[in-house]
């Protein structure tokens, strides 16, 4: 005990673990603080560890590297503290669109313009001709409108924001009138019921799951009518014995009984995906024209822009949207805004779309393509996992993801691993599989399926940097 004691008395202090050469450099890169605390933690663990008995670090005290070890565990302490836990990974899923690895990414001129939005101040809400308090919402509305048609726009943080705007700013207190059938839940915590009732909406279902009439919608309508909706269907299909009433006949009633109608299209594309070879999707222009009074649909979906809920319509019902207090509270911010107008401004080519917009890229990138890549890099996998794991290529669908069109999957070419030892069974093999190849420092995101690992390499673009991490890949023990 007493020599532990006087070990314990020699521990380096505070002060002098800080003037030790790597110390000292880490206090010029992060700052005294957050050095000085971490020595604090360290020194006063290791007395209570000592304290408690603990042998392991009863013994690190006796290693004579043991000042340098205390050192260099406080600098990887102190950085670990500052690396941030947001990082890039590789999308090879198959879901091109991916809600929880962040949607779309965006084409240089929106990454360029969003870097000089957060360097500078800009003139966000400030008119430079009349030096007074401008419009943020009027940097999209000219473009926004040339490529929708309509009359006016504004934009939010979200499409979930949009339809909670339009609600409460045209049906606070009223009757929402819409079909059993499009009451849909988009991934957890977005339901259209509970939406409407965050809105102050009183939702009014009609017709059943999968048949829904004009005579629903007629009959339903009363002086508390605040609105008629439709929900487009994102993430599900009905079908067999179905019907559904089509925006033009909604609009018609509507117009007839002094009503907004509203469209959520959810993911709202602005050009006709079926010239690239890619399953329909009703196009926003196609949807005000059938005389839907506002649509509302998201930046980040098929549109392949940032993270934002575009609404557009009818000029006078733009006008009370943005003049409800909750505008203020789920509106744009600078940098988002800046994205998305690049990247509105490339749909101005239309030809030239799906090269230009990454999303639009990987959604029509040619199976030959992917399959020649496929080809590429099979050999190097398979001699970095040999002995390991069996690697091969297979054919296999992507999914665009999102809710956006879920039944049309778009043929693909996938790498399926397949570990050799299967300790404690395959289905454990291959979640420990997965796990490794999501641990590595830029991690690589696949999917189990059918008894195999796969990467989708639709969305790979980077071969090089994707044969490097996975040379950094350790197998041992799967
Ligand atoms: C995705 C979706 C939403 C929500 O949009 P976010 O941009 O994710 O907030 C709303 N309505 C429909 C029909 C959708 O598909």
């Amino acid at each position: 005990m007493e020599s532990i004691n006087t070990k314990l008395s020699s521990l380096p202090s505070v002060e002098k673990l800080l003037k030790t050469d790597v110390l000292s450099q880490l206090v010029g890169e992060v700052g005294h603080e957050s050095v000085k605390n971490e020595i604090r933690r360290k020194l006063s663990y290791i007395r209570s560890s000592v304290s408690e008995n603990n042998e392991s670090v009863i013994s690190q005290l006796s290693s004579p590297s043991f000042s340098g070890d205390l050192i260099s565990s406080i600098k990887a302490a102190v950085l670990e503290q500052f690396s941030s836990s947001m990082i890039s990974v590789v999308n090879l899923t198959g879901t091109v669109v991916h809600t929880n690895l962040g949607r779309a990414s965006l084409p240089v001129e929106a990454i360029a313009a969003m870097a000089e939005a957060a360097a500078h101040p800009c003139n966000l809400e400030y008119n430079l001709e009349t030096g007074k308090r401008g419009d943020r919402d009027s940097h999209l509305e000219k473009v926004l409108c040339e490529l929708t048609g309509a009359e006016a726009v504004t934009v939010v943080n979200n499409n979930a924001a949009a339809v909670l705007l339009v609600l409460n700013t045209l049906a606070q207190n009223k009757e929402v009138i819409i079909s059993r059938g499009e009451l849909v839940e988009i991934g957890g915590a977005f339901r259209i019921p509970d939406v409407m009732k965050s809105a102050g909406s009183i939702l009014r279902e009609i017709g059943t799951t999968n048949r829904t009439h004009l005579r629903d919608y007629e009959s339903a309508l009363n002086e508390k009518t605040g609105l008629l909706m439709k929900v487009h269907t994102s993430n599900y299909e009905i079908r067999g014995f179905t019907n559904s009433v089509g925006e033009s006949d909604l609009a018609q009633l509507a117009k007839k009984k002094e009503i907004p109608f509203v469209s959520d299209l959810g993911s709202g594309s602005l050009v006709d995906l079926a010239q690239y070879g890619l399953p329909d999707e009703p196009t926003v222009q196609e949807t005000l024209l059938s005389g839907a009074d506002l649509v509302t649909f998201s930046g980040d979906k098929l549109l392949g822009g940032p993270q934002a809920g575009i609404i557009v319509g009818r000029r006078d019902l733009i006008e009370k949207i943005k003049a409800n207090p909750l505008k203020r509270a789920l509106r744009i911010d600078k940098i988002t805004l800046a994205a998305l107008l690049q990247v509105l401004y490339l749909y101005k080519d239309p030809h030239r779309i799906n090269e230009r917009l990454p999303l639009l890229a990987d959604l029509t990138r040619p199976v030959k393509e992917i399959e020649a890549l496929s080809k590429e890099i099979l050999p190097l996998m398979q001699s970095h996992l040999a002995g390991l794991a069996e690697v091969s290529v297979c054919n296999c669908k992507s999914q665009i993801g999102s809710g956006a069109l879920p039944l049309d999957l778009m043929e693909s070419r996938a790498l399926s691993i397949i570990p050799v030892s299967s300790n404690g069974g395959t289905d454990k093999a291959l979640r420990n599989l997965a796990a490794r190849f999501r641990s590595l420092p830029r991690p690589i995101i696949g999917r189990i399926s059918d008894g195999k690992f796969l990467l989708d390499l639709r969305c790979l673009r980077d071969t090089k940097e994707f044969l490097e991490q996975v040379k950094l890949l350790d197998l041992k023990g799967l």
